[in-house]
Order: C-alpha cells, then sequence, then structure tokens
C-alpha cells in the first residue's frame, strides 16, 4: 500500500485521507485556480507548521510495538529536545490523557533507553495493550500529545464488517438506516478509520475510491460497534470497504469485510 506524509507532523497516513490523526492538518482539496490555491495552500502549510512547532514538544516518531518472549517490546524515534517518556497502558481503550487513572504508567529517560534501544515492559498480562507515549523535556514537563500505539500480544485481531440496512417497512419503502456493523471477539478500540467507496467494486486500496468518511474512536462493547454510514450517501451506487488512516495499525489487526452485495450501499 502506498503511503504519504503529513507535510505537517510527519506522520505516515493513507493516500486520499483528509484529516491528519496527528495534527489535525486538513489535507488540502484543490480550490479555485492552480496558482491561487498554490499560494493559498503554501500559506496554509507554514501557518500549521508554525502552530505545530508552538504548541511545544513533539511527540515520539515512528512508534512500534512487537511481543518477544516474554516481553513486550517498544521502540521510537526521540524528538528533539526530550528527555524522558511517560509510557502508559491500559487493556480496555487507549488512555484518555497523561494521567489518565485507569493507565499504568512507566518513565523511561533517554539515556536509558539508549543503553537498550528499546522499552521493555517485562511478563506483561495476556490482553490487548494501548499505550499512550508523551515525550517530555522534563520529569515536570511540559509534555508533548500521546503517540499511540496497540499491542494484541502476538495475536492477530480480526474483525468482520458489513453493511446493515434497513428500510421504512419491513421489505420495502426508503432505506430508513443504514450503518456498518463491526463484529471481533475482544473489546478492543480502534483509533483512526476511513470509509472509501467505490462504484460497482471493493476498492483495493484507500486511494481506489473516495472517502466518504473518516472515523475517529470505534470501541467495542461485547464485541460489537457499529459505523454510522452519513445519509447523504445512501443511495449512491457505491461498494465500501473500511482502511485504517494510520498504514501501522493494519500491523495487529486485520479488517475483514462482507462479500460484495454485502458491502453496497445504493
Ligand atoms: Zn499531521
Amino acid at each position: 500500500m502506498t503511503q504519504k506524509t503529513c507535510p505537517v507532523c510527519e506522520l505516515p497516513v493513507n493516500p486520499g485521507i483528509t484529516l491528519c490523526p496527528q495534527c489535525g492538518w486538513d489535507f488540502p482539496r484543490v480550490l479555485g485556480t492552480p496558482e491561487v490555491s498554490g499560494k493559498l495552500l503554501q500559506q496554509k502549510l507554514e501557518d500549521a507548521k508554525a502552530e505545530w512547532v508552538k504548541r511545544g514538544i513533539q511527540p515520539v516518531g515512528e512508534l512500534t510495538s512487537r511481543f518477544q518472549g516474554y516481553d513486550l517490546i517498544l521502540t521510537w524515534k526521540w524528538p528533539k529536545d526530550a528527555e524522558l517518556v511517560w509510557i502508559c497502558h491500559r487493556h480496555d481503550t487507549f488512555p484518555t490523557k497523561q494521567k489518565d487513572p485507569k493507565a499504568s504508567v512507566a518513565v523511561c529517560t533517554r539515556r536509558e533507553y539508549e543503553r537498550n534501544l528499546c522499552w521493555t515492559l517485562r511478563n506483561p498480562q495476556d490482553k490487548p495493550h494501548y499505550f499512550a507515549v508523551y515525550a517530555a523535556k522534563s520529569a515536570t514537563g511540559p509534555f508533548s500529545p500521546a503517540a499511540q500505539i496497540m499491542e494484541c500480544m502476538g495475536q492477530l485481531a480480526e474483525i468482520n464488517y458489513r453493511i446493515v440496512k434497513r428500510k421504512r417497512f419491513i421489505l420495502f419503502g426508503p432505506v430508513a438506516s443504514l450503518h456498518i456493523s463491526l463484529k471481533t471477539k475482544a473489546d478492543i478500540c480502534l483509533q483512526a478509520l476511513i470509509l472509501v467507496g467505490k462504484r460497482h467494486s471493493l476498492p483495493v486500496s484507500p486511494g481506489d475510491g473516495v472517502i466518504l468518511k473518516e472515523i475517529q474512536n470505534v470501541q467495542f462493547v461485547r464485541g460489537k460497534a457499529v459505523v454510522p454510514v452519513p445519509p447523504e450517501h445512501w443511495s449512491r451506487e457505491l461498494v465500501v470497504r473500511l482502511f485504517f488512516a494510520k498504514p501501522a495499525d493494519a500491523k495487529n489487526i486485520r479488517l475483514l469485510h462482507g462479500n460484495t452485495d454485502k458491502m453496497r450501499l445504493g
């Protein structure tokens, strides 16, 4: 799958996405003539970069996780000026903030990290781990926004999904509701998804169709979750598919769509 990089925060994201899940950069759609839009975009981009730098310390880059032997290992790239990170984790969903009372917290200094070139959680529980990593200049802060990653402990989580359509009357009449129903075994949380539609067949990649919706934080409860489809798309002759906004999220989780007929909108 091809990737692109957010021009503001430099997070790798899927092509075609319009909103960066890390910094909120609204990937520009072409407006007006090429020269005018080019100049406007350039200005917008410079402002957004300045704003991103002004937010203070940047989050760690290229956060990865793996389960090895009896250890869970995280690696990342240190942002400039950061001397330590707070590593917070929960088993049910991503920590909501740095001082989330339900999260376990560990601190790793740059010196410790450079000795091992990774951070290790020994004997982790056999459950999904949702990490939020906050970089800081010192123990008292300031802290960066969170970099997040989920580790399924070597197990690949599979999520099955399909369109569920309800008619006004049982078998006929206008569509009264249309959503995507998702099912999986564990109660996991998906951070950022995109819904892509293509005429007549399933999109093979995010760039192979049009993006209909960007979805943040899909939380499963008792193995189920629902993603509403905006009503303006209900009657369109499109076949839809979900993708991760951040390609790195596809490492642990597989999104399994229903057959083409189960993925048709109109
Ligand atoms: Zn960004």
